[in-house]
């Protein structure tokens, strides 16, 4: 009996859960697949995770070895979904801030999984701001919605797998030596991104195009205070095949930086500056384009639509991550065939990921075949 009921919801969750999952008019398709499958409730479980990063990091303003995480499982039916929260010290939440936010949440109350705005509205009303929390429930709610009907999130949302972008993969700010051997050990990658704003960037550029002339992203972290300076710089790295440069100067000198955006040379990206839906708009005619960060926009759901007005407003789109597993960073990358540039190598950074997902071949993001967000639990 329940191998045909699966069989009926895969047939009929694909096309209905498709059209729910893109926007608000969708949002009224009846889902009797879900009412006749189950009288079960939602639970979840998390667990505090650190993960440990291959080589220190160091970006503008700070260095750091390890990235603390929270882990989370919503058991529905018999089936997980899987989520995650990274908590990067500069965003000002920790293991503690998102276990405390997770025991406030209560998804017992809820019995239909695909009832997801509903859901997701609930879970950000409990408190303000904790993103990165509300991310690892809208991450793994969404991977279980996957499973249910069988099919992975970039089908339902009508993506065609093929149109993935290529990945960067992040070059720290480090003395020549170090930058050069981590240039050459990222061969396989066909892009790369570049911290700068360290004081030595033109250092950075010249050791890097001494072992590749690949395109580069630029990622400058708030680090340049000048706005005379910054467009110098963005015309000099014009010349040196820089693609676009994220968060130039600091996100308060927002005058400085719209009038850096209307006379540089090359798009700015807003990152630091920028986390949710309701900003996208605040910032047309700011920054040319926008880095989501499913840790900063509370997850896949917002992200979407972050997408969505961001094109309405004929602004660039970057999906970007933190230091994550294979499964925060596999559910970014479903959105992937929507956006202009991906900066997903979050969880090849690690040493202990926990998860298989998303792969790179030859510098392109490859989405898995498999349902939800696209991830195997490893062990
Ligand atoms: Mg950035």
């Amino acid at each position: 009996m329940k191998a045909k009921r699966r069989t009926f919801i895969k047939t009929i969750g694909a096309a209905s859960l498709g059209a729910m999952m893109a926007g608000a008019a969708g949002a009224c398709v009846e889902q009797p697949s879900v009412k006749t499958r189950s009288n079960g409730k939602l639970s979840f479980s998390y667990r505090p995770y650190d993960l440990e990063l291959t080589h220190t990091f160091t970006v503008a303003g700070y260095s750091r070895n390890t990235t603390p995480v929270v882990l989370t499982e919503i058991h529905y039916d018999g089936l997980v979904g899987y989520g995650e929260a990274s908590m990067p010290p500069y965003l000002g939440e920790s293991q503690e801030s998102v276990i405390r936010f997770l025991k406030k949440v209560d998804l017992e109350q809820f019995n239909d999984p695909f009832r997801l705005e509903e859901i997701l509205e609930y879970v950000d009303s409990v408190d303000e701001g904790n993103r990165a929390a509300k991310a690892c429930i809208d991450i793994a709610l969404h991977d279980l919605i996957g499973k249910i009907v069988q099919q992975p999130l970039y089908k339902l949302w009508g993506l065609n797998p093929d149109k993935t972008p290529l990945t960067s993969f992040t070059i720290g700010i480090d003395t020549p030596d170090v930058v050069k051997l981590k240039t050459e050990e990222a061969a396989r990658f066909k892009v790369l991104k570049v911290k700068l704003g360290g004081g030595n960037d033109k250092e950075m550029i010249n050791t890097i195009r001494l072992v590749t002339d690949v395109p580069l992203y630029v990622d400058v972290n708030q680090g340049w205070k000048d706005k005379n300076m910054a467009l110098d710089m963005i015309h000099w790295l014009k010349e040196k095949g820089i693609v676009f440069v994220e968060q130039p100067m600091p996100k308060t000198q927002v005058d400085d930086m719209a009038w850096l955006t209307e006379n540089s040379p090359l798009p700015t990206i807003a990152d630091e500056a920028f986390q949710r839906l309701s900003d996208v708009a605040k910032f047309k005619g700011i920054y040319s384009g926008i880095n989501i960060k499913l840790m900063k926009s509370t997850g896949l759901r917002e992200a979407h639509k972050m997408i969505t007005v961001a094109r309405a407003l004929d602004m660039k789109v970057m999906i970007g991550c933190m230091t994550e597993t294979s499964c925060a960073v596999s559910a970014a990358a479903q959105l992937s065939p929507l956006v202009d540039w991906a900066d997903l190598d979050g969880n090849l950074l690690i040493s202990n990921d926990i998860y298989e997902g998303v792969k790179v071949t030859d510098g392109k993001i490859v989405l898995p075949d498999l349902p939800g967000i696209g991830i195997k639990k490893l062990s």
